[in-house]
This record gives structure tokens, sequence and C-alpha cells, in this order.
């Protein structure tokens, strides 16, 4: 399929090493470069909101639960892949089915057992004559009795004819009642939601759901549930918990898809570094500071507080027209803090991004050169790659600038290394290069940002008010203040 994937990826030997590099370490692929796709996806997740730190164990149970099982197959232990989500099932059913039996089943983790999720359906044609059935265990990560249905629809679905259009009978109402709303991305399962809507979409599937009461003597309900009953008694699921999903969208933490509301996942791994870091009484380093981690969080989700996102989240504090307060000669978003032309040359955002471009870049050919024999090509070709273009800078050197490794970078390096390596030797030097970017760029930016504040009346006190206490409206936004540009 042609559509973009995303992944958050860490490579998974860091889970056992101190979890503080766990997102540091961090590292996006886009898997095409078609434009306009990850705003509109990261844009549910950011919410302008500050990324504030509190803990979950949810999570991270099911990583260790993933991790530590190693009678999965090779896909948790390498680095994902974008087309593993993909196609699993190609489709098997007649385009004359007309209705799908779906069941799930959820065992809770007992004191000997971890928790256990199975699922089945049964397809039926309009003489309700069953023309295939099929069961599975489903690999437990975010188990719950809820995903177990969802799981059984998505198999289902998979399986059915492109055009068809089929009823889908289920004893779960909440199912039912899920289906029906369109905000989903902020719910758990958002991803199998995701997978169904682009699974409803790409093949042209008709659907509607029906509610059976449960054990009741409804043959065809009863019998799917047995199916799924049984499947628990079966091996382990022969797939990775990337198989089941079929979206243009994926984050994934240890080659775990992440599959709950992405704040709420930050969040959680925001708690558990800040609190290892408390523990071990860590001084900060380099690149441990939880506020770089933070920037490049914010970077990624294009959450950072410039200009344009203070505009949309206070308007009554900062005026819709005005432009970068440095330059005053665009908008100030998540791409121009690296283009604006500042009038002094040794605060230039756009010299010094390009410096580091280039600096990120040559360090990458010294760090795969030095890694084995390459063609005396090999500096000329990877320098030509459109993400090093920093003279425009091109849309994948911006991508690449807040984390995203575009796929024609990968692909270039995937003739000479296997992924893994490409990551591992990628990463540090992504971090290297958004650290040099933190300091010499946003957190200058913000000194100066702060004192244009202060030249527009915009105080700290004045930002903590809401647009609904009494003094915010009066005197910020003045005709004589209007966007009194610093350069
Ligand atoms: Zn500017």
């Amino acid at each position: 399929m042609n559509d973009p994937i995303i992944h958050v990826l860490v490579a998974p030997t860091t889970f056992s090493r101190s979890p503080r590099n766990l997102l540091s370490n961090y590292v996006v692929i886009a898997k095409t470069e078609t434009t306009g796709y990850p705003t509109r996806n990261a844009k549910v997740f950011a919410a302008y909101l500050p990324i504030t730190l509190s803990t979950t164990w949810s999570y991270a149970t099911s990583l260790a639960l993933q991790y530590l099982d190693n009678s999965l197959p090779a896909p948790l232990i390498a680095l994902p892949f974008p087309d593993t989500g993909c196609n699993v099932v190609s489709p098997i059913l007649p385009s004359s089915t007309c209705s799908l039996y779906t069941d799930g089943s959820f065992h809770h983790a007992t004191d000997i057992s971890p928790p256990s999720m199975a699922c089945a359906w049964l397809a039926l044609d309009d003489d309700e004559f069953i023309l295939e059935s099929s069961s599975s265990s489903l690999p437990s990560c975010f188990s719950s009795a809820l995903r177990s249905e969802i799981s059984a629809v998505l198999l289902g679905l998979k399986a059915l004819s492109p055009g068809s259009s089929v009823t889908i009978a289920t004893d779960c109402a909440q199912l039912i009642s899920l289906w029906a709303r369109l905000k989903l991305m902020r719910q758990p399962n958002y991803l199998l939601w995701l997978s169904i809507r682009h699974l409803l979409d790409s093949s042209n599937l008709r659907v509607k759901l029906i509610k059976v009461p449960a054990h009741s003597d409804d043959a065809l309900n009863a019998r799917v549930d047995n199916l799924a009953q049984a499947a628990h008694l079966s091996s382990q699921p022969t797939f990775s918990p990337m198989a089941l999903y079929y979206v243009p969208c994926l984050l994934t933490f240890n080659s775990l898809p992440i599959d709950m509301n992405i704040r709420h996942f930050l969040r959680s791994i925001g708690d558990a570094l800040v609190t290892v870091s408390q523990i071990k009484g860590f001084a900060s380093h380099n690149n441990g500071h939880p506020e770089f981690w933070i920037f490049r969080i914010k970077l990624l989700l294009d959450m950072l507080p410039t200009l344009t996102t203070l505009q949309q989240r206070k308007p009554y504090l900062y005026s819709p027209d005005w432009l970068c307060p440095q330059c005053n000669t665009a908008p100030e978003d998540i791409n121009h803090l690296w283009i604006c032309p500042y009038i002094l040359p040794e605060l230039n955002p756009c010299l010094t991004h390009r410096k580091e471009v280039t600096k990120f870049r040559d360090d990458c050919i010294t760090a795969f050169s030095s890694s084995r024999t390459l063609p005396d090509s090999f500096d000329e070709e990877f320098s030509a790659l459109d993400c090093w273009n920093y003279i425009t800078p091109s849309a994948s050197c911006l991508w690449l600038t807040r984390g995203l490794l575009p796929t024609h970078l990968t692909d270039f390096l995937k003739k000479y290394f296997p992924l893994s390596v490409i990551y591992k030797v990628i990463s540090p030097l992504l971090n290297d290069f958004q650290l040099e970017l933190y300091g010499e760029i946003w957190l200058c930016r913000n000194v100066l940002f702060h004192a244009w504040e202060e030249s527009q009346g915009i105080s700290a006190s004045s930002k903590s008010k809401t647009k609904d206490s009494p003094s915010s409206h009066s005197s910020i936004i003045s005709p004589h203040h209007h966007n009194s540009s610093l350069a």
C-alpha cells in the first residue's frame, strides 16, 4: 500500500538499559513523503497543552510482557517494518458473504498466568450457510475484553472481499456504541479503530452492526463464542501486535504499537524517566535533560509554543496578524524557527540550521563509512539526498529536523546496511543534531521572545490568566504596541 506510515522507534536494546534512554533515542520514519500527511495526524495528538508528568504502569507492563515473551516471532525483537501490519490476511471470503458473527474472549491475569485474549468470526451467506470460520489467540498487549471484541471485527473485515456489504452480529453493546462515535483517536485501541476505518474505506466495505443477546440460544453466537474460548487453548499468537494493524499512521515504542492516547503515553514515559532520575539522584547530563527530551517530543508533535501556536491558544493575548518578532517577515510556525532570517548574524537561525544539517550529514557519512567498506560514490550520493537540501529547505529536510527519517534516506542506506544498523547509527547523531538546535536556536529564540513579549506588555501574570479574567483584555493588544519587531 502507498499510504504514509510513521513509526516512532526505540532500539529495543535500550529497554534493558537505563529507562532514561528510552525516548531520547526515538527515531521517526516517514514511510512515504506524501505532503500534508503527518500534520493531519499529528494534530490529533498535539493539543497545545504542556506535557505534565504523572505515572501509569499499564504500558510498561505490556512492554515488559512482550519483551520477555520469547515465544513470539522475530518482529518483536527486530525493528518493526511498516509493511508487516498490512495484508496479513488476504481476503478469503466470497462477495456473497452477507453476515459475520464476531466474538472476543478475555481472561484476566492470574497468579500463574498472564492475561489472554482470543477472538473468532463466522461468515454466513444469505441462506445462513456457514461459509468460513476463523479463530485465533491475540498478542496480549493492552489486553482487555473490548480489545478482543474489536480485534474480532477487524480480522473478520480483513477476510472480506472488496465491495462486500455485511451485517456484523455481536453481543458486545460497547462495541456497537463506540462504532458510531467519531472521536476515537483519544480512546484506547484507537489503532484498531483506525484500522477498521481504513479497511472500510480502502476495500469499499459497507457494514452494519447488530446486537445479539449474550448467552442466549442464538446458536450462531454460541458457536462463535465457543470458537473464541477454544482459541485461548491454542498455542501462542503466531503474529506480532503489529500484524493486526492496517493504518496510515502508526506510533510504535520499542517495536510495540502505541495503542492508547498518545499524550497519556508520553506522560507516563516522561514520568517514569523523571522518577527514575530522582531515585538515582541523577545530575543532569548532556542528552538527559528532561527539558531537552520534552523539546524533542514537542518538536515532533508540533507542540512547541511558537507564536503561531500561541496565537491559536491565546488569541486575546497574541494578535493573529502578528508575524515572527525576530524578522517580521513571516508567521512564526515550527518550520520558521529554522529559516528565520534574523538580522544579527551570530544569532541567525537560518545559518545555524544550515551549519547543523551539514554537520549531521557529515557525521552520518563518517559513521556509516567506518561501519563497513563503501563504494567511492557513497558520499556523493548520500549528500545528494533531498533531505540534506538545507538551502530551500526541502520539506524532507524540515521533517528530518523534527526527527522524522524520510524513506528515501532509509531506502538508500538499506542498500548497504540492515535497518537495525541504520537506526543505531543515526539515532545518537539525530539526538546530537537536535541538541544543537535546542541550545543554539530554541533557547536563544526563547530569550528574545520573552524580551519581545515584555515589550508588548505580555507578562507572566497576564499569560496565566484566562481570557475571562477582567484585566487581560484591556491593554494588551493596542495599536501602538502592534508587532514592534525586535529586528
Ligand atoms: Zn523570523
